[in-house]
């Protein structure tokens, strides 16, 4: 199924997203970038990790966690590029794949790493100055000051995104957040959660800050994009993939899927930004990029 044609109304705006992991480029801001590309803005994500410290989902590449063979960096990049292709936007890492690793989540000793991305300091700034200097965008996009749910690297990629914006006075920041509000009422409308998955708390930021929802979003290309990270996000539509042979199957008004936690969530028809910095959007602002002058 494919989302409805558009026209290119955005050529000569340039768009630019920070996020954390492979996956999180899909998972919180798939919607907006593919919309942003096909209506013509230049779009390029930055990855910061390749995602090393992930659990897997499926049994056939349980053994490349790092505890293991720690190589799932590296097919995390395959899954990366699918995604990014599917979305129809470019894609560079901070500085070089590689160059910082996955931090885990909070406690995990991986955060005692040299590369690890908690640690990068000044050096991490510099090299997303430089990406940036060269990618000249009108709008940056990362999460919020607790990096959306607490991850060291999403809060790691929020202040260097900031630090880098104010030294180069980008015109506007923006945050992917999850809205409590339209999380509860996806939530409620899970009718029927996978064998062996379960029901449990989702972070979320409330609903009084919202600076934009959008809700005419290229649904059909998150959903794509999100499926193609196939060691991270379990989709419940009974597909299976060389990486996860097992079919799921939910039932609800809408997909549901999970991350490795096997929490069951719904795939929502809406994503929420916030306002980080620069130029606030306009009153009744359907856009990211409302108000802000092209070139
Ligand atoms: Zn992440």
């Amino acid at each position: 199924m494919e989302d409805a044609v558009v026209t290119k109304d955005l050529s000569g705006y340039r768009v630019v997203a920070v996020h954390a992991h492979p996956d999180d480029e899909a998972i919180s801001t798939g919607g907006a970038l593919a919309d942003l590309a096909r209506r013509g803005a230049e779009v390029t994500v930055i990855t910061c990790t390749l995602g090393e410290q992930g659990e897997v989902i499926g049994e056939p590449y349980q053994h490349l966690v790092a505890d293991h063979a720690d190589q799932l960096g590296g097919f995390r990049l395959g899954e990366l590029r699918a995604s990014l292709a599917i979305l129809g936007v470019a894609g560079h890492h901070l500085g070089a794949p590689g160059m910082f690793r996955d931090s885990g989540m909070v406690g995990d000793p991986a955060q005692e790493h040299p590369r690890a991305f908690v640690n990068s300091g000044a050096r991490a700034v510099e090299v997303l100055v430089e990406l940036l200097q060269e990618l000249q965008p009108h709008l940056l996009i990362t999460y919020g000051p607790d990096g959306g749910y607490g991850h060291p690297d999403h809060i790691r990629a929020h202040q260097i995104t900031h630090e880098a914006a104010a030294q180069l006075s980008v015109p506007r920041v923006l945050w992917a957040v999850t809205d409590t509000d339209d999380l509860n009422a996806g939530l409620a409308a899970i009718t029927t959660v996978p064998a062996g998955w379960t029901r449990g708390d989702i972070a979320s930021v409330g609903t009084s800050d919202l600076a934009i929802t959008l809700d005419d979003f290229s649904y059909h290309a998150k959903r794509a994009s999100m499926q193609v990270h196939a060691t991270q996000v379990w989709i419940a539509d009974g597909t299976v993939s060389p990486t996860n042979p097992v079919a799921a199957f939910g039932s609800g008004d809408g997909v549901v899927w999970a991350l490795s936690n096997l929490i069951a969530q719904p795939l929502l028809r809406r994503e929420h930004y916030q306002f980080g910095a620069g130029q606030p959007l306009p009153e009744g602002a359907t856009g990211l990029l409302d108000g802000l002058t092209r070139g």
